[in-house]
């Protein structure tokens, strides 16, 4: 027999990065800028707290909504961190990864028939995340002359007016934009004006090179139709652990719980121990990565800008976002410097409206990688002129 596929399956094209990947299969010494995957270690101190969990055998499920120490400190940090009040008990909910959260929130809040407006270019996994539930995307182009910002003018253009809901995510993956506080106001304010909820992946908000990240959540009115998506992946390097957590008012975080219980029971418990640790110990850690990245940036913006290539001032996460040069598509460049200088990047285009021309790199790389990837563009674009 064939197993019929549901429609919503059949409605989300594959993944645009996937043929990337099979190509750089087939070269030997690929240097790869494409990977949104930190290439630390996890902090040392997160670890050995796991090791020593796993020694105790504490492998059994924890509480549905997570270790109450980890919910602990996690408000503690997000206190301090970020100036947000969220109580353990009833507004945090942990996960496997900020991908499970995201995947709640649009289950628990999205109807056939909803509209949920996507800032973009955005990380891919919010429009398949939208038809998964039944949802219908709308697409908010942002424009590099806004530094990628999302405004009130494009909120209107695209009609976000009407959305139910509002998907952001700043520091922002793709593009490296931020969100500073003065330009987070204004789309505030137009999400209370017309009533929407807003979802905030703010999972790179411990990499801004320039000031400390505002949570959208902050601003008045916004705590009480706000959903924050955070996690470990990103500032902690612990992608493979698999932990994230949600923020929000106790009756939206129950509603995501109740699908929580039932699909997922509990997040990872190994991972929870790690996180509580990378909490309690390793902000030092952090910073550390944090150092390293913005040094990877400086050089990779300041190697583009020597090669002629346009790349606007990336301030957050570990992505810059060149134009590419003439002649191309992101596509074809994509394509060609990866089969004739064995450099993977991504092509803007995936990430949505307002990406196309563009090119993803990420700097989670060591230097010396960046720095032969860099030189292998420059002769890439240097055999084109
Ligand atoms: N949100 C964004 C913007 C991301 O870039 C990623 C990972 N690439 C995720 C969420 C997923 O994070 P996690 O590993 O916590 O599921």
């Amino acid at each position: 027999m064939t197993f019929e596929l549901s429609d919503r399956v059949q409605a989300v094209p594959p993944s645009g990065i996937r043929r990337f990947f099979e190509i750089a299969e087939e070269r030997d010494e690929v240097i790869s800028l494409g990977v949104g995957e930190p290439d630390f270690a996890t902090p040392w101190a997160a670890r050995d707290a796991a090791i020593t969990s796993l020694e105790q055998g504490k492998t059994s499920y924890t509480a549905n909504r997570g270790k109450r120490e980890l919910r602990e400190a996690i408000a503690d940090y997000v206190a301090d961190r970020f100036d947000l009040g969220y109580a353990p008990d009833e507004e945090i909910l942990v996960t496997a990864g900020a991908s499970e959260a995201v995947d709640l929130a649009f289950r628990a809040f999205v109807d056939p028939g909803d509209t949920v407006a996507i800032a973009q270019p955005s990380y891919i996994s919010y429009e398949p995340g939208v038809i998964f539930a039944g949802g219908d995307v709308l697409p908010v182009p942002t424009r590099e002359e806004d530094d990628f910002r999302l405004t009130v003018e494009g909120l209107e253009q695209a009609g976000a007016a009407e959305a139910d809901v509002l998907v952001l995510c700043y520091p922002n993956n793709p593009t490296g934009a931020i969100m500073p506080a003065d330009d987070l106001e204004p789309i505030a304010e137009f999400a209370c004006e017309h009533d929407l909820m807003v979802l905030s992946d703010e999972i790179y908000a411990e990499l801004t090179y320039d000031g400390d990240h505002t949570s959208i959540a902050s601003f008045d009115g916004m705590r009480e139709r706000t959903i924050v998506f955070n996690g470990f992946s990103k500032a902690h390097a612990m992608t493979g652990l698999r932990l994230g957590y949600a923020l929000g008012p106790a009756d939206a975080i129950g509603a995501m719980n109740k699908i929580h219980q039932y699909t997922m029971l509990s997040a990872p418990t190994t991972a929870q121990y790690a996180a509580i640790e990378a909490l309690d110990s390793c902000a030092s850690d952090v910073q550390e990565m944090v150092d390293q990245y913005d040094r990877r940036r400086r050089f990779v913006l300041s190697r583009f800008r020597e090669i002629g290539m346009d790349v606007f001032e990336a301030k957050g996460a570990f992505y810059c976002f060149p134009e590419v040069p003439e002649g191309f598509t992101a596509e074809e460049f994509a394509e060609e410097v990866l089969r004739e200088q064995g450099v993977a990047v991504v092509p803007g285009d995936v990430f949505g409206e307002g990406g196309a021309g563009h090119l993803r790199i990420s700097y989670a790389t060591g230097l010396e990688d960046l720095r032969n990837a860099l030189n292998r563009i420059e002769a890439f674009v240097g055999n084109r002129n």
